[in-house]
């Protein structure tokens, strides 16, 4: 290790308190710390001069690849002009204009946008929105928000409330009061191995409606879903679950909430998930490849409706009371203006669906009958592998074996970065949306080598 890199990790290990990290292993160098230093394309290198392929686009949000020098030049010449002023009390600022203008025309049905800086804050209002709405409408018990389980909104207190996996909840007192779950539309997962695709949607929609007369629909205010489950383990919905849920929201009047975080901007080959699966949500989230990440900004999309009543709402109660001081930021709106314009001049939203739609293939024909694995699944750029040792009945390898992780250390010996999702023994991948049939093929090709070694440690090893 250069002695650069060194010194900086050491210093890293002293100072900084990582997010989702085993704090006391790393402070003590019992797991390895990298330096990233810079990025282009697909690609990331770090301080030691290795280059690894990211197919996961950082947190699946670097969807117009790195080191885009347009994005930087954007940045540089907002902060010349006007770095920030706040947007409280009918401040603005010309590229959160420009930008909410568009956002509104890419969106159908959405009137206005509230600006935060992160996916989890985005949500966080989200809520407040649904509560402050059905206050206005002088139904202030109508206040519980149906998520999923294994659905990933944020990690604050509320969003992270909304997050349906048990690591954000254990040790935290979470979930907080009015929150429930209802459950994944996980096909592969499904109970009831008898059950078609359409069969276990209605079934998803089923326990839903149950959810909300068990509560009482005067007590359930709003759901919120991603179009197509991420975090919690890279899930598309079965075939007619967003009608049969729509359907059910519906009837009990309930608000829908499409987190648009992973989904929006091009991920799954559409501007957003929700037009993709025609979910007509009355409220959205975006985040992540609103700005490709290159600025953190967030936002809150809210539907006709909902916004009528919030008009009301202030004209009895007076300014609304909630506000971020970095709401509507400048360079934020600067980097998602030159990030939307890009994606639009290199067809990135078509690249996903057509290059996704190879990557599926690809992946489908590596791995749909490979021993290690259980499910191969995807949409768009978005795949995910699920290990089981036993094909047949979708078993589980021992959690201790930690198969995810050691596949995606395998990968990393390749020089491919896949992620473990946090739940499962699952894999992700999700790469930037300039990814191109050759680099799916790089990226499919390595992962098979790092699941065939991993599966011949399994077996060496007498561990399967
Ligand atoms: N919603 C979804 C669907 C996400 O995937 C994430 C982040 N992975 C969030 C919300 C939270 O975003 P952030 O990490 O920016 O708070």
């Amino acid at each position: 290790m250069r002695p650069e890199t060194k010194a900086l990790l050491e210093k890293d290990r002293n100072t900084v308190f990582h997010p989702s990290t085993h704090l006391k292993q790393y402070a003590h160098g019992e797991m390895p710390g990298r330096v990233i230093a810079s990025g282009k394309g697909i690609r990331i290198t770090d301080s030691e001069g290795i280059e690894l392929i990211d197919g996961f686009a950082g947190l699946y949000c670097v969807n117009i690849g790195y080191g885009r020098e347009e994005m930087a030049e954007a940045i540089y010449e907002q902060a010349k002009k006007l770095a920030y002023y706040h947007t409280y009390v009918g401040h603005t600022n010309e590229a959160l204009v420009t930008l909410s203008d568009r956002l509104i025309n890419m969106a159908p049905g959405m009137s206005k946008v509230y600006y935060g800086m992160s996916g989890s804050d985005a949500n966080e209002t989200q809520l407040k929105i649904v509560w402050y709405y059905n206050n206005a409408r002088g139904k202030p018990e109508k206040k519980k928000i149906i998520s999923r389980d294994r659905g990933y909104h944020g990690s604050s207190v509320a969003s992270g409330s909304l997050t349906g996996l048990p690591l954000f909840h254990a040790h935290f007192d979470l979930p907080i009061e009015r929150i429930k779950h209802t459950m994944a539309p996980y096909y592969y997962r499904r109970e009831d191995s008898g059950m078609t695709e359409p069969e276990f949607a209605q079934h998803c929609a089923d326990e839903l409606e149950k959810m909300i007369l068990a509560e009482g629909p005067d007590t359930v205010a709003a759901m919120i879903a991603e179009p197509v489950l991420g975090t919690g383990g890279i899930v598309p919905p079965p075939e007619g679950y967003w009608a049969a849920i729509r359907k059910v929201l519906d009837k009990y009047d309930v608000l829908l909430i499409a987190d648009e975080v992973v989904c929006g901007f091009g991920r799954i080959g559409s501007d957003f998930g929700s037009i993709y699966y025609d979910m007509k949500p009355d409220l959205i989230t975006v985040a992540k490849g609103l700005t490709s990440a290159y600025q953190p900004l967030s936002g809150v999309m809210v539907g006709h409706r909902v916004w009528e009543v919030l008009e009301d709402g202030t004209d009895t109660w007076g300014a609304i009371g909630h506000g971020y001081t970095y709401s509507g930021h400048p360079l934020g709106a600067a980097a998602a203006l030159c990030n939307l314009d890009i994606i639009e001049r290199e067809n990135l939203t078509q690249n996903a669906a057509t290059t996704g739609e190879y990557l599926q293939m690809k992946m489908k024909a590596a791995f749909a009958d490979h021993p290690l694995i259980g499910d191969s699944r995807g949409v768009g750029l978005l795949h995910a592998l699920e290990f089981s040792p036993d094909r047949a009945h979708r078993s589980h390898f021992d959690p201790s074996l930690k198969v995810g992780p050691q596949v995606a250390a395998a990968c990393l010996e390749q020089g491919l970065i896949a992620r473990a999702m946090p739940h499962g023994d699952i894999l992700g991948f999700a790469p930037p949306l300039v990814v191109t049939p050759n680099e799916v093929d790089d990226i499919v090709a390595k992962a098979k080598v790092a699941v065939d070694k991993v599966m011949d440690k399994l077996v060496t090893s007498g561990q399967w």
